[in-house]
């Protein structure tokens, strides 16, 4: 019997092969008189023999093991897992996009610069920004590049810098981003407010300070309010402000970065504009600045040409940081954040932040009843749980993110940020509809209420998922990626 999740290598039968119009004996004797005797394989290839319908069922099982936006409620915090509308795939996948070549000639592909040229135009808009670079992959790419500017900047200016501040509620990638650059980091404390300690902050700036990192809305999902300070403080040792835009959905088309003081930011566009994200697979991370940097962008930017009516890309950049990715970026994605951005337009982008806001505010309200929000006050679009009243009775935050796998969705992002214990944090996104806000809060709720009488239960939850609790530590200490029926 073939076991729908065995090996498709383990499925394999001498002789089984997929529908052909193509008349075998022609095609093969062709095979073998054009290709050279010596390049011609003496054995079969390692390929699994399977029928049509073994190959369709096997990766249709494979697609949902694994839990994805497409398949259930995903609110995992800090994240932004965001339903993904299909007609970003159907553009990207026309054939003008999906078959261009990057070498082409510049006259062949005006439409495709176009796309780099109107994208560039709109993150400027919703940002504030002057220009906007395209190349990063990814939001933690686009740290490193923006620090890379700051640290030109300095350069440029004779400045001796060695520090980059962040306050200790920061996404793990900005420390490493800053050491990646060559800096030192500084971290400034948070008050009781969960936003900067702004008399912290002004005891360790000084002048050897290239500037700070601040993620706004922080990750407690709170505005940090007293932006005019913090950014005075920096600017007043001629440091520069960079946002860590990965919470750029809580204020899309309500608020600009840049007004705000800001002088680079990146934008996660798998996250605020919706194009695929988790899986490795390719994400984007624009960097935008303000005039103080524009100069040292990555080199090439999309530019046109009005006199001759043509798009382009200028390579005439002497004081550019260089290029940071092969080409232009991965040109897919950045197509899906154009078809998101355009058929929003400005009313449905404010209108995202406003739902993210309302739904993240939806579900804080329910759950409050039932556990410790620190700092709840102004939340925007994500809410950090504390679970130290549930910790106290047996169940940690572990084991009521394992235990949520159970009802079918995937669980929130623990133990982040650091500053709060026993941390349970929570993005809904705007795109869940409030029958989904309530069946996750119901969860929530009835694991709470279990925990005296089904402690034991909960605690080896998940039960209901292809691989058990597995033991974390020895996972990654000991990976083991062989794949055996026998072994459970
Ligand atoms: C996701 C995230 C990042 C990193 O972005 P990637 O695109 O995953 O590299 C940085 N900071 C914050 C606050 C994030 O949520």
């Amino acid at each position: 019997m073939i076991n729908k999740t065995d090996l498709i290598f383990r499925q394999s039968k001498d002789g089984i092969e997929p529908f052909s119009i193509v008349d075998k004996s022609a095609k093969s004797k062709n095979i073998k008189d054009v290709i050279p005797k010596h390049l011609l394989r003496n054995y079969k290839p390692q390929l699994p023999e399977v029928s049509e319908s073994q190959v369709v069922r096997h990766y249709t099982n494979l697609s949902i093991k694994n839990h994805h936006v497409d398949k259930n409620f995903y609110p995992l915090g800090s994240c932004t897992m965001k339903y993904n509308p299909k007609i970003n795939d159907s553009v990207a996948l026309q054939t003008g996009f999906a078959n261009v070549h990057p070498n082409q000639d510049d006259l062949t592909t005006q439409g495709v610069i176009k796309v780099y040229y109107d994208l560039e135009k709109s993150l400027c808009e919703l940002t504030g920004m002057s220009r906007t670079t395209l190349q990063p992959s990814a939001g933690s790419q686009g740290e490193l590049v923006g620090l890379l500017l700051m640290k030109k900047y300095h350069e440029k200016q004779k400045n001796n810098k060695e520090y980059v501040v962040i306050p200790e509620t920061a996404h793990g990638t900005n420390p490493a981003s800053v050491i990646m650059a060559g800096y030192k980091v500084k971290q400034v404390k948070s008050n009781s407010r969960g936003r900067v300690d702004i008399e912290h902050l002004k005891e360790i700036v000084n002048e050897n300070v290239a500037g700070m990192m601040l993620t706004q809305p922080n990750t407690l999902g709170l505005f940090e309010d007293q932006i005019s300070d913090i950014i005075s403080i920096i600017h007043n040792f001629d440091g520069l402000m960079y946002m860590d835009g990965a919470n750029l959905n809580a204020i899309v088309g309500i608020a600009k970065p840049a007004l705000m003081g800001f002088d680079i930011m990146h934008i996660n566009l798998h996250k605020t504009f919706s194009t695929p994200h988790g899986g490795g697979g390719p994400g984007a991370g624009p960097v935008a600045v303000n005039e103080k940097l524009v100069d040292y962008l990555p080199c090439p930017m999309p530019e046109f040409d009005q006199k001759n009516n043509k798009y382009f890309f200028n390579y005439s950049m002497p004081d550019t940081i260089g290029r940071v990715h092969s080409y232009n970026g991965n040109f897919g994605i950045l197509v899906r954040a154009l078809t998101y951005i355009t058929i929003l337009g400005k009313d449905g982008l404010k209108k995202v932040a406003q739902l993210a806001v309302l739904n993240a505010n939806y579900l804080k309200e329910i759950l409050s009843e039932y556990y410790d929000i620190p700092n709840a006050e102004g939340s925007l679009h994500e809410f950090v749980i504390s679970a130290v009243k549930q910790k106290d009775k047996g169940l940690k935050a572990l084991d009521i993110g394992k235990s949520l796998l159970d009802y079918g969705f995937h669980a929130p992002t623990i133990y982040f940020p650091i500053n709060i214990p026993e941390s349970i944090m929570i993005e809904p996104t705007e795109t869940e509809s409030k029958q989904t806000l309530d069946s996750f809060a119901e969860a929530m709720i009835q694991i709470n209420n279990c925990i005296n009488s089904k402690l034991d239960y909960l605690k080896n939850s998940p039960y209901n998922t292809p691989v058990r609790r597995l033991d974390e530590t020895t996972a990654n200490r000991n990976l083991d990626v062989n794949y055996s029926n026998e072994k459970k």
